[in-house]
């Protein structure tokens, strides 16, 4: 018999859970689209957007998910035949890629594999041989979310800077941004993207560009450039509606004015102080069943620094990251991200599950789930010690506590 009844709860990396706040905001009736509080709410929202990524640029905004924003991405600022350099630590580097490449684009990758995160001193290397300039743009992930691997911006730009090349760096923040550090003009990123349904708490639906003065120049000759994708109209429109080449997304700019709110209200350094703390518990509990296992889980990413603060990416000896996520489901209610496989196109792996740690999370929902795969795993005979990662995660929470 299945025990789980309740209110379920969901531990992958996006969507993410939504506050009861936001799904309030959102529950009314449509609005007017064509004057008084939604324009006005609507550029109260561009003005937050601008604070919580710390940039003074534009921001554009679709309706649409994180695939939308990477084409978007690359059709406002490069045409046909150009080249671009892209860095890939995982799945969402390579979805990047693939769409660049339907579109025409020449693409050379640096692949930094899946466990760790991409050298600043490769990127620099590759930019030098570029004596032509010919790449017009660098992009990369922060959070790469099938491998659970952050990379550094703020040494990928200096490695740019190293080989004073001029090349755009074109970032993708959709698992990492309102989870994990971001400040886009100190570290001289030039378009960064973003979803609504990971860090920022609102369902999904809503994809947000960031863009930096540099931009403009490599829009004005993109000749990918198509009426529904192009950022002008939405980032200096001459009339609402064109915002979003259309009707708004009503319902979606409600919910994420109140996350907007919440985070504000939080505060962003107090935000990414919560993830960071939350990984942690989160690392501390894996390594324990790992300790307690003889070694049948492992983190994915064992530097540290090189891991995200969003997702966590778990290996296990083959087959048991399904039954615990099967286990997991059926007997408590709380579903696990799969183990997704690097390859676009592949099937999912079955030595991998994720935990999504990211947006509306305290300890106290942390705790239930990491109590939850203890339990899974106990159940299924995969550590003989229960109870032991959610020890090392108590640890992990007492002590940020005594130093707050
Ligand atoms: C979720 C995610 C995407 C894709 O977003 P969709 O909304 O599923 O299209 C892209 N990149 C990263 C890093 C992501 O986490």
């Amino acid at each position: 018999m299945p025990l789980s009844t309740g209110r379920e709860h969901l531990a992958i990396p996006g969507p993410s859970v939504m506050p009861d706040r936001v799904l309030r905001a959102m529950h009314r009736a449509a609005p007017n689209i064509y004057e008084g509080d939604l324009m006005e709410m609507t550029e109260a929202i561009y003005r937050d957007l601008n604070t919580i990524a710390r940039n003074r640029g534009d921001v554009v905004m679709y309706l649409g998910n994180g695939h939308a924003v990477w084409e978007a991405s690359l059709c406002n600022t490069l045409s046909r035949g150009d080249h671009i350099l892209a860095l890939v630590t995982g799945r969402f580097g390579q979805g990047w890629v693939a769409i660049a490449k339907a579109l025409g684009i020449e693409v050379s990758v640096l692949d930094f594999g899946n466990t760790s995160s991409a050298d600043a001193t490769r990127v620099e290397a590759a930019l030098r041989e570029d004596k032509q300039h010919r790449i017009k743009a660098v992009i990369t992930v922060q959070t790469d979310t099938a491998t659970s691997i952050s990379n550094s911006i703020p040494q990928i730009r200096r490695g740019m800077q190293a080989a004073n090349h001029p090349a755009l760096l074109m970032v993708d923040c959709i698992a990492s941004f309102a989870c994990e550090p971001f400040d886009m003009d100190a570290w001289g990123v030039d378009v960064m993207l973003t979803a609504s349904q990971k860090g920022l708490m609102t369902p999904p639906g809503l994809a947000i560009a960031y863009l930096g003065e540099k931009v403009w120049d490599h829009h004005a000759a993109a000749g990918l450039n198509t009426p529904y994708w192009n950022w002008k109209p939405r980032a200096k429109p001459t009339f609402y509606a064109e915002r979003f080449c259309g009707t708004a997304p009503t319902h979606h700019l409600f919910g994420l004015r109140e996350a907007l709110d919440m985070l504000l209200e939080e505060g962003m350094e107090a935000v990414w102080n919560r993830h960071r703390i939350q990984a942690s518990a989160v690392w501390a509990a894996v390594e324990a069943w790992g300790h307690s296992s003889s070694g049948a889980l492992v983190l994915n990413v064992p530097e540290p620094t090189d891991r995200s603060l969003a997702v966590t990416t778990v290996n296990t000896e083959p087959g048991l990251a399904p039954r615990l996520r099967t286990w997991c489901a059926d007997q408590t209610g709380l579903t696990l991200g799969i183990g997704l496989n690097p390859v676009p196109t592949g099937a999912p792996v079955d030595s991998l599950f994720r935990i999504g740690h990211m947006g509306h999370l305290n300890f106290h929902s942390l705790l239930g789930t990491l109590s939850c795969i203890d339990a899974g795993l106990t159940a299924l005979g995969a550590t003989q010690e229960a109870g032991a990662g959610i020890q090392a995660a108590t640890h992990v929470i007492v002590e940020a506590n005594a130093g707050s």
